[in-house]
């Protein structure tokens, strides 16, 4: 049983969350791949019309190369590239960029600083950019984490000014707001059903309520099992972990989030976290934070912060012995559900984040 989820994850290993689809009534109709946001996006569209179901696939790969470009660090002429080459000037971009980066300066202010988009320079210092990767020495990380503070950039209206020798990257936060137009796409085409993979994040959307759930799998890292799955009621579902994006030196795992406060790789005792809700740029911006604050302090926050609709956060969090597992109360009557090959390996508990 476990050799077949093993050679089940391997096939698909370049998507971090898996999915499946159970008992649906209108056939699959389209189906697509496309390379973006540094990964492999899937499509899977349902409708009695399959002419819409095609039509809608395209939109929604012009919509997602659209949004990369404009959000993208690298891209000239973006609105965040503008942003990094402003030495200190106001940037007058658009009005989905302006709140973007509001979201996220929200964000950083709620969570003490785990997300913060302004650790570009240290991306870039430890080659996560162009994946041309290095171990910096400690002085080179002091003196880029000097600039690293999202309470010097300062949004007014739709302009953006960051301090002088600041640079921004959307990265962790992107895809989220990327997924809710996809989302929003799907929902104006009037398709009956459909499910995106963006590489860690999947966006589902039902046209009618009592259609059946959604089945989204959940990865053990490193090995690429799945250890349980989401019967999904919600929207939007993303994974941030160590074992996404890293390289090694010396024997030595360096991944991809940064700890704002260190200027280099969390040294989280996380190895997965996964948020569930009903806004994607939320839910990508939070399984960042999470990851860098560790399981305590994000512990200590979800039970302290709801989400942007006054609800508890859905969350399952694996910890990094990957034998801890902490799962908020809702998903805990069916909705998440541990495969039993994993229930002698992974002890539940069920956190109840009664804030209200
Ligand atoms: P992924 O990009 O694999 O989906 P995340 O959503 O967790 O993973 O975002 C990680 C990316 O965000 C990094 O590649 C980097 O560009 C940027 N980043 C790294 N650390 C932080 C942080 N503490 N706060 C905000 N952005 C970050
Ligand atoms: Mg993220």
């Amino acid at each position: 049983m476990r050799d077949i989820k093993k050679l089940l994850a391997f096939v698909l290993c370049v998507v971090f969350v898996l999915l499946s689809l159970c008992s649906c009534k209108a056939e699959k109709s389209a189906s697509d791949e496309m390379f973006a946001l540094d990964t492999i996006i899937t499509f899977k569209i349902y409708d009695s019309d399959k002419d819409k179901a095609e039509n809608t696939i395209s939109l929604l790969k012009d919509t997602i190369t659209r949004l990369e470009s404009s959000l993208s660090a690298t891209k000239k002429g973006s609105d965040v590239y503008n942003i990094n080459h402003s030495s200190g000037e106001k940037v007058y971009v658009s009005e989905a960029t302006a709140t973007l980066i509001k979201t996220a300066c929200e964000i950083s202010e709620s969570c003490g600083g785990a997300f913060d988009i302004s650790v570009y320079p240290l991306v870039k210092l430890w080659g996560f950019d162009k994946k041309e990767y290095k171990v910096p020495t400690q002085s080179e990380i002091s003196d880029v984490l000097a600039d690293v503070n999202f309470r010097n950039i300062t949004i007014e209206d739709n302009s953006v000014t960051v301090k002088k020798g600041m640079s921004i990257d959307l990265g962790a936060i992107a895809k989220g707001y990327i997924s809710n137009c996809v989302y929003d796409v799907m929902k104006s085409e009037k398709i009956e059903r459909g499910i995106v993979n963006l590489g860690g994040m999947v966006v589902t959307y039902n046209s009618d309520e009592s259609q059946s759930d959604w089945e989204i799998g959940v990865e053990y890292p490193d090995t690429g099992e799945l250890f349980g799955k989401l019967s999904g009621k919600y929207t939007f579902t993303v994974t941030s972990g160590a074992y996404q994006r890293y390289f090694e030196e010396n024997g030595v795992r360096y991944h991809h989030i940064i700890d704002p406060k260190t200027g280099s790789p969390a040294q989280s005792d996380i190895s997965s976290v996964t948020v569930l809700g009903d806004d994607g740029t939320y839910c990508d911006a939070l399984s960042t934070a999470l990851f860098v604050m560790g399981v305590e302090d994000s512990l200590k926050y979800l039970k302290t912060h709801s989400d942007e609709s006054g609800n508890m956060h859905s969350f399952i969090i694996l910890n990094s012995n990957k034998d801890k597992l902490y799962i908020s109360s809702d998903l805990a009557d069916g909705e998440f559900t541990l495969y039993d090959d994993f229930e002698d390996e992974i002890s539940v508990s069920v956190i109840d984040t009664m804030f209200v």
